[in-house]
């Protein structure tokens, strides 16, 4: 029996793994992580992320070939393959700090890998941030082998959250990279039958180890850049009288251009995008290219300009001062059908909506109070820590309030602000709302 261990059981490792062992019921799979009360929820009736579908898989699986545990040793020892998914933050100090990746955990998770193998491994490369990764894993497992036989692969994922088992059920691509050595070969052939249980082959696409591993950050970089696009049209929009749904609709028609990912927003969020341009920002001022660095730069600031640009419209729009005024936040999830919160545009502006003072009634429907209370008083970058190194729960901050409901949060409020398209709020009567304000007002 194939024996399968991916330790880091967050929003990457959990639902891949979990759909592994559906497809999968012959394979072994084990999720491990250092996080005890993660893991808890894992096997608990409420589990540590909300996804569309996800609690069905784990259900079906859980207890006959899905396991999770904080016994990380044990399982590895035992694998075949171990999927490496833990977290890989943006550095805050030293060289790169603010743009390159900080591999210290990646480190460690090998490390300890090289430690507890008794057996060959297939060791595959699956965090968030691909930065040359599996080269450096590579170089770490290599040299504290004791007679093991390592081989690294990186198989990115492109799962989006919010549809992350749709995404994995019926993959646009599943991208393997390995060594173009007979090993490597032989270990890329061990991962494809893996995903040929129910990916046609023809959509898994074998390429070398920094491919599959750039791919993946020029993947995002894309879409970034698309949605910074329309951003940055919907701000010339705005200042010309044109409708930028208008425009993005007309825009989309073109099947060259196509419709996706043409919704101007307050910006984009998210885990991947920012840390993914700002490696390839890295990669590119270390390869000493920094025209394309300043390229995707751009990218970046034209999503801080559009939350910043939010924040001042709505200032501008009170009188110039938001001060001691009740702003209703609607959505705090970077977007809909998730209740993930890592780099969501929410947090910068209620950040600056309370830099001028407004009081903040704060409702999404997946977001706990605890969470949104600590992503208002984390740093930035911290988030990306895990959650035992992350600083206490704050104490909280008297300018915000979470409510568990949209007319609560909308309640006596000058202002609302829709953060995230949950389709819920599409179906709330404004009309009811916007009298009630005027009338308060
Ligand atoms: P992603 O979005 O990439 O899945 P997360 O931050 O949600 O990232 O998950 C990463 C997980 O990896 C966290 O739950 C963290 O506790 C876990 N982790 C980090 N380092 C280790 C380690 N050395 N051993 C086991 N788990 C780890």
């Amino acid at each position: 029996m194939v024996k399968i261990c991916c330790i880091g059981a967050g929003y990457v490792g959990g639902p891949t793994m979990a759909v592994i062992a559906l497809k999968c019921p012959e394979i072994q799979v084990a999720v491990v992580d250092i996080a005890a009360p993660r893991i808890n929820a894992w096997n608990s009736e409420h589990l540590p992320i909300y996804e569309p579908g996800l609690d069905e898989v784990v259900k079906e699986c859980r207890g006959r070939n899905l396991f999770f545990s904080t016994d990380v040793e044990k399982h590895v020892a035992e694998s075949d393959i171990v999927f490496v998914s833990v977290n890989t933050p943006t550095k805050t100090q030293g060289l790169g700090a603010g743009k390159a990746a900080d591999l210290t955990y990646w480190e460690s998770a090998a490390r300890m890998i090289a430690d507890v193998s008794k057996s060959d491994k297939i060791v595959v490369e699956k965090s968030t941030v691909p930065v040359k990764t599996a080269e450096a894993i590579e170089r770490i497992l290599t040299h504290n082998r004791k007679g093991i036989n390592f081989t690294i692969l990186s198989n990115p994922e492109f799962l989006a959250e919010g549809t992350a088992i749709k995404d994995l059920f019926n993959p646009d691509r599943v991208l393997i990279g390995g060594r173009e050595t007979p090993e490597g070969q032989k270990a890329i052939h061990a991962l494809r039958d893996v995903y040929a249980h129910w990916v046609p082959v023809e959509r898994i696409l074998c390429t070398n180890l920094w491919s599959a591993e750039l791919s993946k950050l020029a993947a995002n970089a894309f879409l970034a850049q698309r949605i910074s696009s329309v951003n940055a049209i919907s701000a010339l929009c705005e200042a010309t009288g044109a409708d930028v749904t208008q425009v993005s609709h007309a825009i989309g028609t073109d099947s060259r251009i196509g419709p996706k990912f043409l919704n101007a927003s307050v910006g984009f969020g998210g885990s991947c995008f920012q840390k993914d341009l700002l490696n390839l920002v890295y990669i590119c001022e270390c390869n000493g290219l920094p025209e394309v660095a300043n390229y995707w730069k751009q990218v970046i600031k034209v999503n801080d300009y559009q939350k910043t640009r939010f924040v001042n419209r709505v200032v501008s729009s009170m009188f110039n001062t938001v001060s001691g005024k009740k702003i209703a936040i609607l959505g705090f999830a970077f977007k809909k059908d998730t209740g993930d919160t890592r780099e969501t545009p929410a947090i910068d502006v209620c950040k600056g909506l309370l830099g001028d003072k407004a009081k903040l009634s704060v409702f999404d429907p997946q977001v706990t109070e605890d969470q949104i209370i600590r992503d208002l008083s984390m740093k930035k970058f911290d988030w990306d820590h895990p959650a035992h190194l992350q600083p206490l729960s704050p104490t909280n901050n008297k300018q915000v309030t979470v409510v568990w409901d949209a007319y609560e949060a909308i309640k006596d409020a000058h202002g609302i602000c829709i953060l995230t398209e949950w389709d819920e709020f599409k179906k709330l009567d404004y009309k009811k709302v916007c009298y009630a304000i005027i009338r308060g007002a």
